[in-house]
């Protein structure tokens, strides 16, 4: 019997009885489910969400749904045989299961670590520095992210059913706010099955997840000005979703990813023999090959110097006749069939929209039976007048070559493209490499220079990557996804805030300049994570600096550097009055003012952030130091906590003349000794 796959709604499987589609393996065309979502309520869903979901996530700090994500990740990876078991029936072969489910587990694992290293252990998040906006200092402004109350709705393309789904889930989760994901049903099974092992899992809080196996019905006119929707699919569906009447009214945040024609471009240096040109080879053939060409990031428009024309398609053609289509459960496979009989005919038509401007050099697509389709190289003579080489999207084995004669022409081509997620160029000259890649960075959201210098760790064109943008103007869709914590701000709300410094510090837990700075009596390096205060302060007495000081510190270290050594030749420096103290001593002095040497809570200094020195000192001027804890964020191990202390060092003058963040670590009270 044809399993009939679930959605997951309101925390319970929804099993369709009506309406119910079959999908075909690529491999056979035999069923290997079923779904529907009729009778889904999809007004429930999202105020579930919304309500249960939100709720859950937003009581949790970042840190903490780090550790979510990274739970799911270490469940997924050991059920990743049964995922690989389940995804050859989508056509995929080893090397493209690897892409899929090693690379969407891997997705959770690179927000878990983002997550817990670069956000704060709290709910919201203050980003970049505070805008004085009065001249008393009494009146302030800042900026911190929130998630948003309401549902990040995730539209996924058939290609990727395990990564598409996961990087998307990842940084809506991470931000705080619950997903309502939906998978292109000609693949859903293998994504049904990834969510039924998340469900299992515990690991994500109720609400936080729901799925949708099929027609998404009326989901789209519930959603609001708090909610998300994600989309990657072609460019017809992402316009009728952009232009639905309610995402449009409501400004619904719209993030599409859709078609891209993305070009591979020669640099005229690159002739045989040379590493770049084997590189081009290599990397073309590899993109027309992946997943059968069915890759939003693949190569489609290859564009080369009229010189190396015959011998690109020469050396294209013998590399791709090693690529026959077939059952990607057999070992030697490699290269699988496309998802569906649907989508080979798809990529016929597109087909034959391309021959009308172009002719085939390499491959017969009369050789295509069932969803079994073998690459095609076509090339396209006239490439600047052409259109179709540049608009239609064969998403399948299918790449055009074009030449082109000057620079400039190359960069014509590439632009044709209107946007595309990805192109990479091949050159091992810096002046080529400066006007490709300036001339065409504006059209995407990724340029890979690919050289010998760095062909054997490189990921490839095809690749998108978690700390990464993926995305690309026009065509391209105009989004972005993942670029690390960029991801995750998509799904939360930048707010200005303004108030006085004490209010600010006290609602973000950070001191802020202007915000009060009490002097305790007893020194807080004496004081164990757990009981020190945000905003408290040391203040030390003051320290003469003599030249008798600076002559010691520039024998001593060696750093006899003439501002510090030599008076008239200071003197003629424009920033110096004569000679001055070292920065460096500056700072060893401020330690030897503000330290409290005797053992205790405090563990080791492991770092300075946004040093800066901002006036000379000279000798006869005396230092003093205001040393306050700026933030305090617990560790990932539980004896300690890391303490950011805000640094400031002025003289006689009552003249701030350096200032920088200290990075501590403090013993946590129940292991301080
Ligand atoms: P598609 O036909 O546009 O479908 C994409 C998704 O939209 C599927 O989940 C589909 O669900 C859903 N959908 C279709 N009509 C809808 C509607 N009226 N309301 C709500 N959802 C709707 O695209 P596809 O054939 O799956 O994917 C191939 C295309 O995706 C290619 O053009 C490729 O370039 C692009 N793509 C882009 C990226 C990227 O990151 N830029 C990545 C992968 C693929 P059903 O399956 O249930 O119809």
């Amino acid at each position: 019997m044809t399993a009939i796959l679930n959605s997951y709604a309101l925390d319970a499987w929804f099993t369709p009885s009506q309406g119910l589609t079959t999908i075909p393996s690529a491999i056979d065309g035999r069923p290997v489910a079923q779904t529907s979502t009729q009778g889904l309520d999809f007004a429930a869903m999202v105020a579930h969400a919304r309500a249960i979901g939100g709720a859950n996530l937003r009581a949790l700090t970042f840190h903490q749904r780090a550790e979510r994500l990274k739970a799911l990740a270490v469940h997924l990876s050991a059920h990743k045989d049964e995922l690989y078991a389940l995804s050859f029936d989508t056509g995929a072969t080893k090397r493209d299961h690897f892409i899929d489910i090693d690379g969407g587990i891997g997705t959770l694992y690179a927000y878990a670590s983002r997550g817990r290293k670069e956000l704060p252990a709290e709910r919201f998040v203050v980003e970049g520095a505070t805008e004085p906006l009065s001249k008393t200092g009494n009146f302030i402004g800042l900026h911190v992210l929130t998630p948003l109350q309401g549902v990040a709705v995730h539209i996924n393309a058939f290609n990727f059913p395990c990564w598409g789904m996961l990087e998307k889930l990842a940084p809506a989760i991470l931000a705080g706010v619950p997903v309502i994901t939906k998978p292109a049903t000609a693949t859903s099974y293998v994504a049904e099955r990834v969510v039924r092992l998340i469900i299992q899992s515990g690991i994500l809080p109720p609400g936080a997840l729901q799925f949708i196996c099929g027609g998404v019905g009326d989901l789209l006119s519930h959603l609001t000005g708090q909610d998300v929707l994600s989309f990657t699919g072609s460019a017809a569906t992402s316009r009728a979703l952009r232009d639905h009447p309610t995402v449009s009214r409501n400004a619904v945040r719209f993030i599409a990813e859709r078609d891209s024609l993305n070009a591979a471009v020669l640099a005229p240096d690159a002739v045989p023999g040379t590493p770049e040109f084997d590189l081009f080879i290599k990397e073309v053939t590899r993109e027309m090959t992946v997943k059968a060409g069915q890759k939003c990031t693949a190569i489609r428009r290859i564009i080369v110097p009229r010189a190396l024309e015959a011998d690109i398609t020469a050396a294209l053609s013998a590399q791709l006749a090693k690529f026959i289509p077939a059952d990607p459960r057999a070992e030697d496979t490699r290269m699988g069939p496309l998802a569906s009989v649907a989508q080979r005919q798809s990529v016929q038509e597109a087909l034959a929209a391309l021959t009308r401007e172009a002719e085939i050099v390499f491959g017969d697509p009369a050789k295509a039976h069932g969803a079994y389709m073998p690459p095609v190289l076509l090339r396209c003579a006239h490439p600047l007048t052409a259109t179709a080489p540049h608009e239609v999207e064969a998403f399948g084995p299918v790449a055009t070559l074009m030449v082109y004669d000057t620079l400039a022409d190359a960069l014509a081509l590439v632009a044709k493209g209107e946007g595309s997620l990805v192109a990479s160029v091949y050159t091992y000259d810096p002046a080529y490499a400066d006007t490709l890649l300036f001339g065409i960075a504006a059209y995407h959201g990724r340029v890979l220079l690919l050289d010998r210098d760095c062909a054997k760790d490189s990921t490839g064109h095809g690749s998108p990557l978690p700390g990464l943008i993926h995305g690309g103007p026009g065509r391209a869709g105009g989004g972005e996804e993942m670029g690390g914590l960029r991801g995750v701000f998509h799904y939360m709300q930048r707010a200005a805030l303004q108030g006085s410094p004490a209010r600010l510090a006290s609602l973000t837990r950070t001191w802020l300049p202007g915000a009060p700075a009490p002097v305790t009596p007893e020194h807080p390096f004496r004081r164990d994570y757990d009981h020190l205060h945000v905003g408290e302060t040391v203040l030390t007495k003051p320290r003469t600096i003599t030249l008798d000081d600076i002559e010691h510190f520039a024998h001593f270290t060696g750093d006899e550097f003439y501002a510090h050594m030599d008076e008239q030749a200071a003197a003629a420096n424009p920033f110096f009055p004569g000679r001055v103290a070292h920065g460096y001593l500056l700072l060893s002095f401020a330690a030897g003012l503000f330290v409290d040497p005797a053992p205790g809570p405090l563990l080791a200094n492991y770092g300075l952030d946004h040093l800066r020195f901002l006036k000379p000192v000279s000798p006869g001027d005396s230092i003093r130091v205001r040393l306050t804890v700026k933030r305090k964020s617990p560790a990932r191990q539980p004896e300690y906590g890391e303490v950011r202390w805000d640094v400031e060092l002025f003289n006689q003058h009552e003249e701030t003349v350096a200032r920088y963040e200290l990075l501590t670590m403090s013993a946590r009270a129940r292991h301080a000794g």
